[in-house]
């Protein structure tokens, strides 16, 4: 069907075989960072028509076919219905696994807190199957629930506040109901090809986009460790403060043995990615920081 649309719209595209693809993807040439016309960073997933540039980010797959063919981004949502991550199945386990109550659409006040940290509300729900809790228990109401992806299935979810001041920042499942322990997976890890940027945060994986993973917290497991040890190259990006760069450090030496190429990268603009997106020149050190770890 995708490539049915592609070729329709002659749009010229590669499949897994090219060095930027990967299975149930095809790849186009990037509108908004190749000017030459020939890289392909741009991957569009077939099903979901999730998109993501290796070299820029997430983008919205009928806004960027419209772009390419002069197209009404109408004409291309009608050919090119964006699928939906969250309808992605529950692993299946003995456990008794369960989203948050009251979790479903985003509703008005997830949409503003989302803008006002600089996030598109349609491309972050589509690219990670973010949702709104309402009303639910205490612990877990107005917050936008993550749920965290294994083999694309949600294994285990983590919810965030959605006033800046709340005490607790994240509220996640608890560990004897998860169906894979979220400290030993990195948000993000199922869209990791060879190389990897290492974010303390969802948020930062958001910013960043696909390729970017995060260890929840600066803390890590040596599961995480292990995952990241199996890779080409790994880029740390933790926040500059001096607390979470030793971690930084620290993660480091642990990935020292294995034959992975570690880079530690530290913002200039900005805390972190998920700040750094909203300053100015934060766009262009965010690509920069996407290039260091996959430019090859
Ligand atoms: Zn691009």
């Amino acid at each position: 069907m995708l490539a049915d649309v592609l070729t329709r719209l002659e749009v010229p595209f590669e499949t897994e075989a090219h060095r930027h693809g990967r299975s149930g993807w095809l790849q186009i040439c990037c509108p908004y960072c190749d000017i030459s016309n020939t890289k392909y960073h741009l991957g569009i997933q077939i099903g979901t028509n999730r998109s993501n540039c290796w070299r820029c980010g997430p983008k919205y797959a009928p806004q960027v076919l419209a772009m390419i063919t002069g197209q009404r981004i109408g004409v291309i949502q009608k050919m090119l219905p964006t699928g939906s991550f969250t309808r992605v199945q529950k692993a299946t386990g003995t456990k008794k696994f369960k989203l948050p109550y009251a979790s479903g659409g985003l509703q008005q006040a997830h949409k503003k807190y989302l803008m006002s940290r600089g996030f598109s509300p349609n491309i972050t729900s589509n690219l990670w199957g973010i949702q709104g809790i309402g009303v639910s228990s205490p612990a877990c109401s107005w917050r936008i629930l993550i749920p965290i992806h294994k083999d694309q299935r949600i294994v285990s979810w983590t919810a965030r506040a959605i006033w800046d001041g709340e005490e607790r920042r994240y509220y996640s499942c608890e560990e004897a109901a998860e169906i894979y322990p979220h400290k030993d997976w990195l948000y993000g890890f199922d869209h990791v090809q060879d190389s990897c940027i290492v974010h303390e945060g969802p948020l930062d994986v958001w910013a960043t986009g696909y390729g970017a993973v995060c260890t929840f917290g600066t803390s890590f497991t040596p599961a995480q460790v292990k995952l990241l040890s199996k890779l080409r190259r790994v880029v740390i990006c933790y926040d500059s403060s001096p607390d979470a760069q030793q971690r930084a450090i620290e993660l480091g030496n642990r990935l020292e043995p294995f034959p992975v190429e570690v880079i530690n990268a530290q913002l200039e603009i900005g805390q972190d990615t998920a700040e750094c997106q909203q300053l100015p020149g934060g766009s262009a050190e965010i690509q920069q920081l996407r290039e260091l770890a996959f430019s090859f």
